[in-house]
């Protein structure tokens, strides 16, 4: 099986244009995240307005999941409260390491259902799940986060 089959379309896309890609405004909250399995570094960048995620961007360099699951997230989070973030970090985490039957719910998650496709490379799923370990770390504004 290709892997431009799985993610031609949303994950080329997002890899070519990422959304929300630089660095806002402090002040912010931040973390980093490292997987060195693959060598993908991501910075994200997040402002809490109360408990709202009201913005949201990232910097770094790694491959093509990396940077579409991370331009896929902040898209997502932006905007919702930090309850909601963390329920769809939850919800992508789950759907990628197979903790949970989200088949279901992919239709429910709209873009990011294409991060789905990761689920058949099993070494490229920590490519995809850094960048939501990262917002989750951003969160919490405590630092840097490894896959490892
Ligand atoms: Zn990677």
């Amino acid at each position: 099986m290709d892997l431009r089959d799985l993610y031609r379309d949303v994950i080329v896309d997002h890899n070519r244009s990422p959304r929300n890609f630089g660095r806002i405004d402090p002040p912010v909250q931040q973390a980093e995240g490292f997987n060195p399995l693959c060598g993908d570094k991501l910075h994200i960048y997040l402002r809490l307005e109360g408990n709202v995620i009201s913005d949201v961007s990232f910097e770094g360099s790694g491959c093509a999941i990396s940077v579409a699951s991370a331009s896929l997230m902040t898209e997502a989070v932006k905007g919702k409260t930090e309850t909601d973030a963390l329920a769809i970090f939850d919800r992508i985490h789950g759907m990628l390491t197979g903790s949970r039957e989200a088949d279901d719910d992919l239709a429910a998650l709209g873009k990011l259902a294409a991060l789905a496709g990761v689920r058949e490379f099993p070494t490229r799923v920590k490519c995809a799940t850094l960048c939501w370990h990262t917002m989750k770390s951003a969160l919490a504004d405590s630092g840097t986060v490894t896959t490892e």
